[in-house]
């Protein structure tokens, strides 16, 4: 299966912030749309960053509540890895495994396309297992 066939399921919108936002709005981002990171932006919709829950509490741990006021540039992690519409669960499963992160921006001519998180990896990689062990079981009876 597809990244682009996920993106047809739930959707290519994304949840994004400008990097010279505080953290304090990308806090109460995550919280209001009940996600775990947000892709960080700009007017064109290129990728600059991402800030996932897990940055917030380093910069929390490091700054205290000092990191509120921070902009989201100086926690975001700048250099991200991306993947296409055309790029498989497999593969993004891969560059999470890699990468030990849970979120891939899709970025298609430059500009953010979806994102694919590791819980829409899962579910798609359960229902394929699922129906291999259907069409086994299948198999097996008719024989
Ligand atoms: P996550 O597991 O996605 O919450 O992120 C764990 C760490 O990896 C955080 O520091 C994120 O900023 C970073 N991160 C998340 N997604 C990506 C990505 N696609 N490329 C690079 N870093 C990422």
């Amino acid at each position: 299966m597809t990244v682009a066939r996920i993106l047809s399921e739930k959707g290519g919108s994304v949840v994004t912030v400008e990097p010279n936002r505080t953290l304090d709005d990308a806090i109460h981002l995550l919280a209001e749309k009940r996600i775990g990171a947000i892709v960080v932006s700009n007017d064109e919709g290129a990728v600059l960053g991402i800030l996932s829950e897990r940055d917030i509490i380093r910069a929390l741990s490091r700054q205290g509540a000092g990191a509120f006021d921070a902009p989201i540039s100086q926690h975001m992690t700048a250099s991200v890895t991306t993947c296409t519409r055309s790029s498989t669960v497999e593969e993004v499963m891969q560059l999470m495994t890699d990468g030990r992160f849970r979120h891939v921006p899709v970025v298609e001519d430059g500009r953010l396309a979806g994102l694919v998180s590791i819980g829409d990896v899962v579910k798609r990689r359960i229902a394929a297992v699922e129906a291999e062990h259907q069409a086994m079981r299948d198999y097996i009876t008719m024989a």
